[in-house]
């Protein structure tokens, strides 16, 4: 199926590596042009000359720590016109629910909620005068079936999710859609830290924690982020304009509701 969208124009935040780089590469793969960001410029730059390589692109690479109000400045001004937002940033560390302070929460609000707001807020305008855009937020199934490990994410991107179901009614008219990508477990490098975080806490082995986390996946395997990528870049497509602020989970079955 052609997409309906080469040509087009798409900042990727944090996308040196896992479900950020699956987005770049789907939609590279469909000929859209891309700005990609992470603080580190190594694997970035890796990166961007892989896709450059493989799908005749235009990439720019900006090295930035997206959550910071320099890092946004600096990527947006490298971006300019954009038809295509695809937010993302690290998700915050686990934890107890005694362990997180003030500061914690701040962090992560930064991070996950108040980064992808303002980001939208920046690049919302253009995109409504030119009468098309699309914008997919990364956040996570713990929107669905809050994981308790992870109660900092829980908490501000249950906030982004709140935003989102809002100003995408506000903006629908305008030819812009506003949605969020769900991702359950997906094989990556966070997926590997969170291994071993169990591991320690566990007194199990690695690949036992590995093992565990398999088992809950009734697909009975991990997530790629070549797949999370193909479904980003359909919402992100021509064909997919009448899907408005919804939330799309890929989770291999693992959040066991009906809807
Ligand atoms: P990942 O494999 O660790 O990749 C993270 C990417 O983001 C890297 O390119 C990293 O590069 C970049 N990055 C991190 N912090 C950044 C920052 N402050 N500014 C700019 N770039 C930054 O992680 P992932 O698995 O793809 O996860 C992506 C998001 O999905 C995270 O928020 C994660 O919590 C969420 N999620 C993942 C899963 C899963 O199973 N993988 C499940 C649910 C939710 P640098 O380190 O060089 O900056």
């Amino acid at each position: 199926m052609d997409l309906g969208i080469k040509g087009r124009r798409a900042l990727v935040c944090a996308s040196s590596k896992g479900l950020g780089r699956g987005c770049a590469e789907a939609l590279a793969a469909e000929g859209v042009d891309l700005v990609l960001n992470a603080r580190g410029s190594e694997a970035l730059e890796a990166t961007a000359s892989a896709i450059r390589q493989a799908y005749a692109v235009e990439v720019i690479a900006v090295a930035a720590d997206i959550t910071s109000e320099a890092g946004q400045a600096e990527v947006l001004a490298a971006a300019g016109e954009v038809d295509i937002l695809v937010t993302n940033a690290g998700g915050p560390p686990p934890g107890m629910w005694s362990d997180w302070n003030r500061d914690d929460f701040i962090a992560a609000f930064d991070a996950n909620l108040l980064t992808p707001i303002a980001l939208i807020k920046a690049l919302l305008p253009g995109m409504m005068d030119r009468g098309w855009g699309r914008i997919v937020n990364i956040t996570s199934v713990a929107v669905k079936a809050p994981i308790p490990v992870l109660g900092l994410s829980n908490t501000a991107r249950s906030g982004l999710t709140g935003y989102v179901a809002g100003v995408s009614r506000q903006v629908a008219g305008s030819g812009v859609t506003i949605n969020n990508l769900l991702p359950g477990l997906h094989d990556t490098d966070r997926l590997a830290m969170l291994d071993k975080v169990d591991s320690a806490a566990q007194g199990i082995s690695e690949e036992a924690a590995r093992a565990a986390r398999t088992a809950t996946v009734p697909a009975g395997r991990f997530g790629t982020a070549d797949e999370f990528g193909s479904a980003c870049a359909w919402l992100c497509s021509d064909k997919a304009g009448f899907v408005i602020g919804q939330n799309v989970l890929l989770d291999g079955g693992a959040f066991p509701g009906s809807m």
